[in-house]
């Protein structure tokens, strides 16, 4: 369904983010018709650039980054004609007139904040003072949303001095994935499962996000954050919230995510033996962590696993195993949720009766798998196996409809249409860092450094022991 006219203002428009993931996802948005011919981009940068240099720059980033190819290519001549440039600078006054005279008063308008947060004050002040904060403006802003529960305050008092809360679109990209959302229609739209989705029927939770790659040219800021700060605190929270919520009344946004905000309130504080940090170290080929950063002596993990309770009447009893890391075995992501064993079974031990394992893929490949135990095929007598009932969407839709949307389209269309239900609530964030906070406060405190784990292995040896004290494993990250 095509979105109405507007102007997308992408301060940072010649940044990282701009090239790999907005501007492609702009693309694939206006070859499928959504994003029609009355609609503009306008980067805004401190970049000297005239529009047509900037379009040119645009049409290499979607050249690299968007996999179309010559199905979309036709498009491009067009998509670059919605393109503008602005050179503007974030804390001085250079641009901002030329901005002004830039934007339309009849069409939606967004701005996208693709800078780093220490400009969020300043743009938003001169947003502002040159009158450009109209009052059905959207801001989207990106992660990392402050540091901790102090900075992720100090950064809403200083939106919220120009914004209201449904102005502001705090973008989680995971939350974008089509899967994800999947995931709601599932629970939410099926008798089937919600009846189950409770500790008495659910033995534990698993929450993987592991990926192969090491922390690259981001050395310096991952240095500071570290894997607690740079993924558990946004992507993993938000998924868990979404495992673990109740039912909202309705799928509008305020209604979601005070159900995710409820879940994050009840999350108990986590004991210092149930967290596991990992550090890699350097493989035969590869830099370790420390050399990568820069920082021989440097205690920030690029791995966590913990095990947290949610206390709640729904989940008391029912563990959430969550892990991330870099340079591990595999890019694997998934929520697994391992039901309990039939209360009794009528087949002998042999005959190999499997638990229920529902599980949501979002990396590499999105898609949504249940294991059930069915007789094997054949005259071998009561043997049975576990298949995946498969509900990868290529093979139940057909390749059209499979070629969803990449989480940023789909969430920049949402700030067009003016739908938060897929983006953070100020409160959710910081909920989320006042219960991150103590842990690595802990760590600081007791003066722990992560421990060492090969690059390409599932991370450190402790981490495995989270799970089989419990008599329980991780899924393997294959
Ligand atoms: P970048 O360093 O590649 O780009 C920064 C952009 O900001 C450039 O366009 C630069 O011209 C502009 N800029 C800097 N100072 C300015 C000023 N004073 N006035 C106007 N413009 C100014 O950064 P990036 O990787 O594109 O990241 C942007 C934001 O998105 C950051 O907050 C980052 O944490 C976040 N983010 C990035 C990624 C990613 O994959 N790159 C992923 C998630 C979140």
């Amino acid at each position: 369904i095509p979105v109405d006219p507007f102007d997308l203002v992408i301060f940072g428009g010649t940044g990282d983010l701009a090239r790999r993931k907005i501007l492609p996802g702009l693309f694939r948005r206006f070859c499928a018709g959504q994003m029609g011919a009355e609609s503009r981009i306008i980067g805004a940068a401190r970049t000297d650039l005239n529009t047509q240099s900037y379009r040119d720059f645009a049409k290499d980033a979607v050249r690299e980054f968007e996999p179309g190819g010559a199905k979309n290519a036709k498009h491009l001549k067009g998509f670059l004609e919605l393109l503008d440039y602005v050179v503007v600078d974030a804390k001085g006054t250079q641009g901002w007139s030329d901005l002004t005279k830039a934007v339309r008063d009849d069409v939606i308008r967004a701005y996208y904040f693709s800078v780093g947060p220490s400009l969020f004050d300043d743009l938003a002040e001169r947003l502002h003072k040159h009158k450009l904060d109209c009052p059905g403006c959207r801001i989207v802003v990106e992660k990392p949303f402050g540091h901790d529960l102090a900075s992720a305050q100090e950064l809403n008092q200083i939106i919220a001095k120009y914004f209201d809360e449904h102005q502001i679109y705090r973008i989680d990209h995971y939350l974008g994935k089509e899967t994800v959302q999947n995931l709601m229609a599932i629970r939410f739209g099926n008798m089937l499962f919600e009846p189950l989705w409770n500790s008495q029927y659910i033995d534990h939770i698993q929450l993987t996000v592991a990926e192969e790659v090491g922390v690259g040219g981001r050395g310096e800021y991952y240095d500071r954050s570290g894997a607690m700060r740079d993924m558990l605190q946004n992507h993993l929270m938000q998924l868990l919230c979404l495992i673990a919520m109740e039912p909202p009344a309705k799928f509008n946004p305020d209604a979601v995510r005070d159900e995710k905000l409820k879940v994050i309130r009840a999350l108990d504080e986590v004991a210092p033996d149930d967290v596991v940090r990992g550090q890699y170290e350097a493989a035969h080929d590869q830099a370790g962590f420390r050399e990568q950063v820069g920082n021989p002596d440097s205690t920030t993990e690029s791995f966590v696993a913990m095990r947290a309770h949610i206390s709640n009447w729904r989940w008391a009893g029912t563990p959430f195993y969550l892990r991330t890391g870099k340079r591990l075995r595999e890019r694997a992501s998934e929520i697994a949720v391992v039901f309990k064993d039939a209360p009794h079974s009528i087949f002998d031990v042999e005959a190999g009766v499997h638990r229920n394992i529902l599980t949501i893929k979002l990396q590499p490949n999105e898609g949504i798998e249940l294991g059930v135990t069915i007789k094997e095929p054949g005259p071998g007598g009561m043997r049975l196996v576990d298949v995946p009932l498969d509900m990868t969407f290529a093979e139940a839709l057909g390749p059209e409809e499979a070629d969803f949307p990449d989480a940023y389209e789909r969430l920049i269309m949402d700030v067009i249409r003016g739908n938060q239900t897929l983006f953070m609530r100020g409160d959710e964030v910081e909920a989320a860092w006042a219960w991150t906070d103590p842990i690595i406060a802990g760590w600081q405190e007791r003066g722990e450094a992560p421990l060492p784990y090969a690059s390409g292995s599932s991370g450190p040896d402790d981490a495995l022991m989270l799970m089989h004290r419990d008599g329980r494993r991780w899924r393997e990250i294959k």
